[in-house]
């Protein structure tokens, strides 16, 4: 539990020594947030919400919390009926970070600042943007892949490998796959690994709503057409853990090499985490959302105060774990850059899941080694 009980102090310690200087303002009187997050049909937003709710409550907010089922004009609704009941700042992970800009404009109007969670808007309306290092995320996954086959020593041995990305409206899976494929780049070029389905732009390999079914059948068609005559699929280079699962399925079910396929993952989902310790999957980039939830109250609590917000947010804050705060990397639109705050994501396999996972409180192990 260290992590998040560290978290949990920090934050009370923030909470009890801004209070009494807030007389005037929302946070002084428990104003109210309203949290519109995605779905609750991908495993993670569950986590990003009750970590969020948890968070705000015990600060003394009031919040609302909206799940969009992975709907944009509902996601729109949900934001509209929150601006209505008068929430003082907005926690939004976008569903399609292009559609609600209009919406935005509405917060703006009304006087309502706006964070970006995870997933950055495409608003100038939004104040500030809270996820992990996105690009990095998709590094890591490929230098996973780099150092386990050991490419640098490959030789004239080809590896081939095929690409699974996310939902083109989610504005961070250009970033997941831009980094994984931008690091794998040089040995794609040396004809150290080959793409055999011959699929490697990011519209061809772009899975909608980052759905497990869809990215399941996209798979199998591919091993049905390039791999059904005995050529090996050495790596599925999977953006995410729903990804990942339908893929992880299809390999499974319909591939005679499905145990010499090392396939990649993030998030940590407990159905990717039990392929791991089976042996399925091969790793997961775990994102510690409860320390993303942990930064958003830290903002935004320094947002309601009125205090300028810049690196020493970070500086001065006693949060245990790494966070960059960045005005350079993120648009919302040509040349107004988001000023951003970003987390560190970590490479968890089969040998440190304990020790990432278990041992700093965020799962549970069973006695048949799963977590939960
Ligand atoms: C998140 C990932 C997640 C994906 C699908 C992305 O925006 O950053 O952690 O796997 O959405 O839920």
């Amino acid at each position: 539990k260290k992590k998040l009980v560290l978290a949990m102090a920090a934050t009370m310690a923030i909470t009890s020594c801004a209070v009494p200087v807030l007389a005037d303002d929302a946070a002084a009187e428990g104003g109210k947030i309203g949290i519109s997050m995605p779905t609750q049909s991908l495993e993670r937003w569950n986590r990003d919400g009750s970590y969020l709710e948890e968070q705000f409550k015990a600060a003394g907010y009031d919040v609302e919390l909206t799940y969009s089922d992975n709907e944009t004009d509902r996601q729109v609704n949900d934001i509209q009926n929150l601006i209505s009941d008068g929430v003082n700042l907005l926690v939004v992970a976008a569903i399609d970070g292009e559609a609600l800009n209009t919406v935005m404009d509405e917060a703006a109007d009304a006087g309502i600042p706006v964070i970006a969670y995870d997933r950055l808007i495409k608003s100038d309306a939004v104040s500030y943007y809270i996820s992990f290092d996105n690009y990095t995320v998709g590094t890591l996954q490929g230098q996973y892949v780099i150092d386990t086959l050991d490419l640098d020593n490959a030789g004239d041995k080809t590896y081939n490998i095929e690409f699974t990305a996310g939902d083109p409206a989610d504005n961070n899976a250009g970033y997941f796959f831009n980094g994984a494929y931008d690091t794998l780049k040089p040995y794609l070029d040396a004809g150290t690994l080959n793409v055999v389905s011959g699929q490697t732009d990011f519209d061809s390999v772009a899975t909608a709503a980052w759905d497990t079914q869809t990215a399941l059948e996209r798979m199998q068609n591919i091993l049905a057409s390039y791999y059904a005559d005995g050529t090996q699929l050495d790596v599925a280079l999977c953006s995410n853990d729903s990804t990942a699962l339908g893929v992880t399925q299809a390999i499974e079910s319909d591939y005679a090499g499905k145990n010499d396929v090392l396939i990649t993952g993030q998030d940590g989902d407990e159905a990717n985490l039990a392929n791991i310790v089976d042996g399925k999957q091969s790793m997961t980039v775990y994102k510690a959302v409860a320390n993303e939830a942990v930064v958003t109250l830290d903002l935004a609590e320094a947002m309601l105060k009125g205090d300028t917000i810049d690196d020493s947010l970070i500086t001065n804050s006693k949060w245990d774990f790494d966070c960059a705060y960045d005005t350079e990397s993120y648009e919302t639109s040509e040349g107004h850059k988001c000023p951003s705050f970003l987390l560190v994501p970590t490479v968890v396999t089969k040998d440190n899941m304990k020790e990432e996972l278990v041992d700093t409180g965020y799962y549970t192990q069973d006695d048949d080694g799963y977590l939960h």
